[in-house]
Formats: C-alpha cells, sequence, structure tokens
C-alpha cells in the first residue's frame, strides 16, 4: 500500500507530470517570470469557471484578505465580523490593519458562521463580515448577505478552503463560492483543493470599482508605472505558479469529486459509529472536502491520533486553538470571550486523511483502524 499522506502531492503530481513540466520549463525559456502571458490566462479562465467579471490574481490567500480589506477604506477601530474557529490568516490581517476583529460562534454542524450570533455583534463601528467557508462548504450566505445589506455592511468571503464550492440561493440562483459577497479571496497554497507549487492567491468581485482598487494596491498603489496614488503592497501571482494552476484549473471538479467520494466512503463506513459524527452538509451548498473533519464524543481524541500515526496514519486537528484565545489578539482581551460552540470543536474535531489520489486500500485501512481503536479502547 502507498504511504498514507493527509495530501498526496507527489502522485497527483504523477498524472499531470509532463503538461506541468513543459510548462515551466516554456516560462523559464521565454523569462516571463514576472507577469507573463499564462497569469492573464489563468485569470481570465478562472473568472470564466466562477462566473465572475473580476479576478485579480496575487501572491498568497493571506495577501488576498489584507488587500480586500485594504481596499475598502476602513479607518482604525472599524469593527470585522469573523469567526474564532478558522485559519489564523483570516482574523490576522484584520488586527494587522489597525481594525479590530470581532468573533463570532460558528454552527456546531456545519462549522461556518451562525448568522444568527452575527447582528447581536454589530456596533456603530462594524463595516464588514468576513464568513469563511470552512473545509470546502459554502457558509449561509443567503443570511449573512441579508444582514449586510440591511446593516450596510461589506462582506469579503474566505474562500481559500471552499474553491469550486457551488451555492444556491433561496431564488434557485447558483453562484461559486467566494462570488457572492462584495469581494472573495482565495489561496493556491500547494495543499488547498486547486494548489500550485508554491505560493498564490487571488481576489474575485463583481464590482468594476472594486477591481480596479484592488489591483492597483496589489500593485504598489499604482495604474500608471511610478505613479503611486495609495499606500499598496507587492503581491503578485508568479508566472510558473500560474502555469501550473492554468494545467489543473479544468481539472478542479474532478479533483473536488474525487474528494466527495472518498467522504462518502468514510461516511459510509462510520455511519453505525456513535462516537464518529460525520460531517454534516447543508442542504443549498455542495461540500468540496478540503478537510474531512469528524466530531468525536466518549474518544479519548490524543489517543486516537497517537494511535493512528503508529499505524502509519496520519490525522490533524483544524484547529486546536481558536483566533479569540492566540497570544496575537491578547490586547483585545477576548480570550474569555464566550464563545461555546467554537470552545467545544477545539476540543472533538478530528481531520483525516482526503486528497485527490486516495486508494480503496488506503481507505480501507484507515476506517479499520479508526473504528478498530474505537471499539477496542473507547
Ligand atoms: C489557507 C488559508 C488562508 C491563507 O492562505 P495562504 O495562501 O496560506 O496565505 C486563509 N484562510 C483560510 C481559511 C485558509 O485555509
Amino acid at each position: 500500500m502507498k504511504k498514507i499522506q493527509m495530501v498526496d502531492l507527489q502522485s497527483q503530481y504523477q498524472n499531470i507530470k509532463s503538461e506541468v513540466d513543459a510548462a515551466i520549463i516554456n516560462v523559464i525559456e521565454q523569462a516571463n517570470f514576472i507577469n507573463g502571458p499564462e497569469v492573464s490566462d489563468f485569470k481570465s479562465e478562472l473568472e470564466k469557471y466562477l462566473n465572475v467579471s473580476h479576478v485579480i490574481p496575487c501572491a498568497n490567500g493571506t495577501d488576498a484578505l489584507q488587500i480586500a480589506l485594504m481596499a475598502l477604506d476602513l479607518k482604525p477601530g472599524d469593527e470585522v465580523i469573523t469567526p474564532s474557529f478558522t485559519y489564523i490568516a483570516t482574523t490576522e490581517v484584520i488586527a494587522l490593519l489597525g481594525l479590530t476583529p470581532v468573533f463570532v460562534d460558528v454552527l456546531p454542524d456545519t462549522f461556518c458562521i451562525d448568522p444568527s450570533k452575527i447582528e447581536e455583534a454589530i456596533t456603530d463601528k462594524t463595516k464588514v463580515i468576513v464568513p469563511v467557508h470552512l473545509y470546502g462548504q459554502c457558509a449561509d450566505m443567503d443570511a449573512i448577505l441579508a444582514i449586510a445589506k440591511k446593516y450596510n455592511l461589506k462582506v469579503v468571503e474566505d474562500t481559500a478552503q471552499a474553491i469550486g464550492a457551488d451555492y444556491t440561493h433561496k431564488n434557485g440562483k447558483i453562484s461559486k463560492a467566494g462570488t457572492m459577497g462584495d469581494i472573495g479571496c482565495t489561496s493556491f497554497f500547494p495543499s488547498k483543493n486547486l494548489g500550485c507549487y508554491g505560493d498564490g492567491g487571488a481576489m474575485y468581485t463583481n464590482d468594476p470599482h472594486l477591481a480596479a482598487s484592488l489591483k492597483k494596491i496589489a500593485n504598489h498603489g499604482q495604474v500608471i508605472k511610478y505613479h503611486h496614488e495609495v499606500v499598496g503592497c507587492n503581491s503578485r501571482l508568479d508566472t510558473i505558479q500560474a502555469a501550473i494552476l492554468k494545467i489543473k484549473l479544468p481539472l478542479l471538479d474532478g479533483y473536488c469529486s474525487a474528494r466527495q467520494k472518498v467522504a462518502e466512503y468514510y461516511n459510509h463506513a462510520f455511519a453505525e459509529v456513535k462516537q464518529i459524527t460525520t460531517p454534516y452538509k447543508a442542504p443549498n451548498t455542495t461540500h468540496v472536502y478540503h478537510q474531512y473533519t469528524i466530531k468525536l464524543s466518549g474518544v479519548d481524541r490524543k489517543e486516537l491520533i497517537e494511535y493512528l500515526n503508529s499505524h502509519g496514519i496520519p490525522s490533524m486537528i483544524y484547529y486546536p486553538l481558536p483566533a479569540h484565545k492566540q497570544g496575537m489578539f491578547k490586547s483585545f482581551g477576548k480570550e474569555n470571550q464566550d464563545l461555546p460552540i467554537t470552545n467545544q470543536l477545539t476540543e472533538c474535531v478530528l481531520s483525516l486523511p482526503i486528497h485527490t489520489e486516495m486508494e480503496q486500500e488506503q481507505l480501507e485501512y484507515i476506517t479499520k483502524h479508526v473504528i478498530y481503536f474505537i471499539n477496542s479502547f473507547a
């Protein structure tokens, strides 16, 4: 049996090696390392795939979030509503820009921000809501967009884990994750569902003014070379990365269904195990399973992780410490904020290996060991 990994990027590469190698060599031969034609090709192809007017490529997902907030003309002290149960980047950029993160609890089933808790967190300083489409399914966007409209707030979607997911609105319209709010932010980090071979990211928007602003900020605040209108940064997608992403974008839907098949296998195998709650998928969104995350009850999680490890099965806790308890936010004094679901999830979630080239044999082996441990020791 092939070695089990959380993500098996080597096996995925082997299946596209000749195309990828040729594309990389081509960029090197052309020496178009910065803003080569592959960057604008990929941008247009992603716009088409997402059915969005503007994609602005950038250097990574964290930059995408930072630049998105910079484009919204906020003042220091303005408040940004965000879940605490997320990867640190979502919340870090808020504080970095002198804004105030306001943490809201998540739903126990979808792990995404709880819309019913957003309204009570709104003050006259609130300017933005940043929902995170955690693990690969969309947050409850109809509810979030309705609140944003009512209070005149901007919505920045963190879709780093959900590229390719579809959300069905109440009116039947289907939107791709990241194209529903004012700005969507994604990451092409290698292990993401559409990953490159280094760092990469992008912002999406349907608003031409925001698109111009995002593009300008990502390019040192300039539209005309050497004329810097606003304070910006240097955030570009490398041509080599764009060339790789151009090859992988047409494969994305296939990659998502491969992940969905893995999830189905796990769901089925764990259906009768009462100590395991398999991931819930909300009816109005597809789930692209960036992570397959179970909730454990009556199981010593640490011992399970060690047992699996000793049998060559990796597993991960995403995320062991929620944002509101991180040292970086100490000055906001939120470490004792009552976010019961967030706090509870950090104690009981466990993510199992899931990727695009998983083999039946590996899945049988993983599920057999998880169930064996639970039946014997729990
Ligand atoms: C990966 C990730 C990011 C950051 O992306 P980078 O490209 O690593 O900067 C932001 N938010 C979430 C939810 C992520 O999973």
